[in-house]
């Protein structure tokens, strides 16, 4: 059975006991912040919670190693979003030690995805398309260094305006203790 029924019944009971009642918020971070962090299950609850973040304060945009891998990506366009359409004034880029890209085997990684079914031809294809599959599901060595990259291209993106704070931030898994990697003062 997939977990899709258990939260869906689950859900019900949410609705009609009006348990959404203490989330109501608006649309617009209260605190002016976006983050972007990493989809790791550690930091689902243990992030927002060391912040002292609630429902309605900032935007969380997550992807894998809280990477931005591409200046016109959805996780960049997301960041814009935010500050232009949502008011959001400040950025963090938030990695996390002992995160899963880090050190990402791309050569096993790609071995699995033939071994469940991905034909070697349509890696051909992919290839003639100009995707370097290995260099995209790559990780980082240096989660710090990481992180610092993505603030970088964050800062000098050409669609980013005046005023707009972006710091780097790397979070312990287990006790959600933040270490500042760069501070935008
Ligand atoms: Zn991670």
């Amino acid at each position: 059975m997939s977990i899709l029924n258990e939260i869906l019944t689950y859900n019900q009971k949410f609705v009609e006991n009006k348990e959404y009642e203490p989330f109501q918020t608006t649309k617009f971070p209260d605190k002016g912040l976006v983050i972007v962090s990493c989809m790791d299950t550690r930091l689902t609850e243990l992030m927002p919670s060391a912040m002292n973040i609630k429902n309605g304060d900032v935007k969380i945009i997550k992807s894998a190693g809280a990477v931005i891998s591409h200046p016109f990506g959805s996780v960049m366009r997301s960041i814009l979003v935010a500050i232009y359409a949502l008011k959001a004034e400040e950025v963090m880029v938030i990695g996390h030690y002992d995160c899963g890209m880090s050190n990402v085997n791309a050569d096993a990684l790609i071995a699995e995805m033939q071994d469940r079914g991905v034909e070697p031809s349509t890696l051909d294809t992919l290839k003639y398309s100009g995707l370097d599959l290995k260099k995209w599901v790559q990780g980082f060595e240096s989660v710090e260094e990481s992180v610092q990259n993505s603030v970088e291209l964050v800062r000098n993106h050409p669609l980013l305006p005046e005023g707009i704070k972006v710091h780097g931030l790397v979070i312990d898994p287990a006790t959600g203790r933040l270490d500042v990697v760069d501070a935008d003062n």
